[in-house]
């Protein structure tokens, strides 16, 4: 059993990927559950192998309020928690919201994946691969993998890199 967060700023498509992860071959979800540190928004579960995907509010908000610093470092300490993280990015834009996202996910170890959305809405596709090269210039992510949580793209592959993840990478997985 593993947990797993999806992380992004807003509107890249965390939803709509959950819902397509979990839509396919649900077991249980339970949108509304509490833990001491995350929020579980649903599990997917297929004979034994299980995920646990956690929300983690607040990651993406400027720090210049007190609440909003605290809010964070909730955040952070979430991450840092988790079995692997999904950092969820919109193909078509690049933000200063994104690189924010990216600088918390440096001050954890915790494994991280980069899911880049939308790749249904990108019109010129030769910029796809330049924008991957770069993004694994910037990061040491464990894979990277285009997809399009809308149109259901690449998300059996990206399912596949999350289970060998979480077989590999976590000692109390058999
Ligand atoms: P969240 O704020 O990160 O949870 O983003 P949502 O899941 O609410 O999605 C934000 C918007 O992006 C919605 O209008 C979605 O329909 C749209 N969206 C999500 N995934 C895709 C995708 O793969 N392709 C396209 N074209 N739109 C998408």
């Amino acid at each position: 059993c593993g947990f797993i967060a999806i992380v992004g700023r807003p509107n890249v498509g965390k939803s709509t990927l959950l819902n397509r992860i979990l839509g396919q071959k649900i077991s249980i979800t339970s949108k509304k559950a509490q833990t001491t540190r995350h929020r579980i928004l649903g599990i997917h579960t297929e004979g034994k192998y299980q995920a646990i995907y956690v929300d983690t509010p607040g990651l993406h908000i400027e720090e210049k309020r007190a609440i909003n610093r605290l809010m964070n470092r909730a955040a952070s300490s979430t991450i840092g928690d988790v079995d692997l993280i999904i950092f969820l990015t919109d193909g078509t834009h690049w933000t200063d919201d994104d690189e924010m996202v990216l600088n918390k996910l440096r001050q954890v170890k915790t494994p991280v994946v980069l899911a880049v959305n939308k790749v249904d809405n990108i019109k010129n596709k030769d910029e796809l691969l330049p924008f991957l090269t770069e993004m694994s210039q910037k990061f040491p992510f464990k894979d990277i993998v285009p997809i399009s949580a809308q149109k259901g793209k690449n998300i059996d592959i990206l399912e596949k890199i999350v289970r060998e993840s979480l077989r590999k990478g976590i000692h109390h997985y058999p």
